[in-house]
């Protein structure tokens, strides 16, 4: 039988890695069925709304969807396509898987991190208004309910998965209200696993060790915009934003995306890297308890790396998106 997913190519680079990946994942030999939708600006054009009631009836439908990035516009336009997804679906964990490809020589060899980014609350939600010209409020909104299963989430993970510590990441030395919730609902939920160690950090001096020495860490647990900003700052050790995958993982639904946005400044060379979206296809993959194809995707992108001849310019080779897809398609 046939998967059902939900596909959303998105703007700037997005169709291009998208395509990519998909000519990629038609060549597993698990069967699709796409159901293809535009979101943002385009489909704004098209249908007048940016989400179209159709994407939303159709990840309703499928449960998971595969997301190319769509742009937000800074400063002001429509709210962020993102955002109202994962609200919309409630995806509350965030899932960023940060390890190295064999082959890529990076500033750090040997990097294996996790980032659970919680991604439904925080400064996210929204809550922003002028109260007098020249004074603007901004809500950052904490919840015992989202801070706890966010935790849960991550020693779940943990637990399942062999990792080994977590370190909660926060900044309740100022937020002491806010942040101090989310520490006191991680540190609860820490008790039932004796087996996983449980530590907490500071956000700036966290930045600061990463740099010094990511292998101190093992998993990070983050409320919203620290996750944000981590993972760039992560993408970085293993060789940049076309690397990194993610996952956006509610009670029923799932979206994989890059972690990467839309990259307007290399839209439409044929020059992005597809590598992030196509790892966020094997995290799918894995969802989907296609584990064999997973493997597959998983290893022939890995003999690409370690051969070093068809890389993208962004880790230093002069290869296209398209040519890039083609060795791995060779690989497999
Ligand atoms: P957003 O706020 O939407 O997440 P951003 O500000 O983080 O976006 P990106 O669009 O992710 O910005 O791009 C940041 C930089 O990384 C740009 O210089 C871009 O060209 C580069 N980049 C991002 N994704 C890729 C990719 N897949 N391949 C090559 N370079 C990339």
């Amino acid at each position: 039988m046939a998967h059902k997913v939900t596909l959303i190519p998105g703007d700037g680079i997005g169709p291009e890695v998208t395509q990519a990946v998909v000519r990629i994942l038609e060549a597993t030999g698990v069967k699709w069925e796409w159901e293809r939708y535009a979101a943002g600006a385009e489909a704004f054009e098209i249908f007048g709304e940016y989400i179209p009631g159709e994407l939303y009836e159709s990840i309703e439908r499928n449960k998971v969807a595969l997301k190319g990035p769509v742009t937000t516009p800074v400063g002001g336009g429509f709210k962020s396509i993102n955002v109202t997804l994962r609200k919309k679906f409630d995806l509350y964990a965030n899932f960023r898987p940060i390890k190295n490809l064999p082959g890529l020589e990076t500033r750090y060899p040997g990097v294996d991190l996790i980032i659970v980014r919680e991604n439904t609350e925080g400064e996210y939600v929204g809550l922003e208004h002028e109260v007098v010209p020249g004074v603007v409020e901004s809500l950052k909104v904490i919840t015992e309910k989202g801070s706890t299963r966010i935790a849960q989430f991550a020693f779940d993970y943990a637990r399942k998965h062999g990792r080994k510590k977590i370190h909660s990441i926060h900044k309740a030395n100022i937020m002491k209200l806010s942040d101090g919730l989310f520490l006191k609902c991680a540190r609860k939920v820490a008790e039932g696993f004796p087996d996983v160690q449980y530590a907490e950090h500071i956000i700036d001096n966290t930045c600061m060790q990463l740099v010094m020495n990511p292998y101190q860490y093992d998993t990070l647990l983050l409320e919203n915009l620290y996750g944000d900003i981590v993972s760039d700052l992560c993408a970085a050790f293993v060789g940049g934003l076309g690397l990194v995958p993610g996952a956006n993982i509610g009670v029923d639904c799932a979206i994989f995306e890059a972690v990467h946005g839309s990259a307007p400044d290399i839209a439409g060379k044929d020059i992005a890297n597809p590598t992030a979206l196509l790892q966020s296809a094997v995290l799918m993959l894995h969802h989907l308890d296609e584990t064999a194809a997973a493997e597959k995707v998983q290893k022939a992108l890995e003999t690409v790396y370690a051969e070093r001849k068809t890389l993208t310019r962004d880790v230093g080779g002069h290869a296209g998106t398209s040519q890039f897809a083609d060795a791995v398609l060779a690989a497999m």
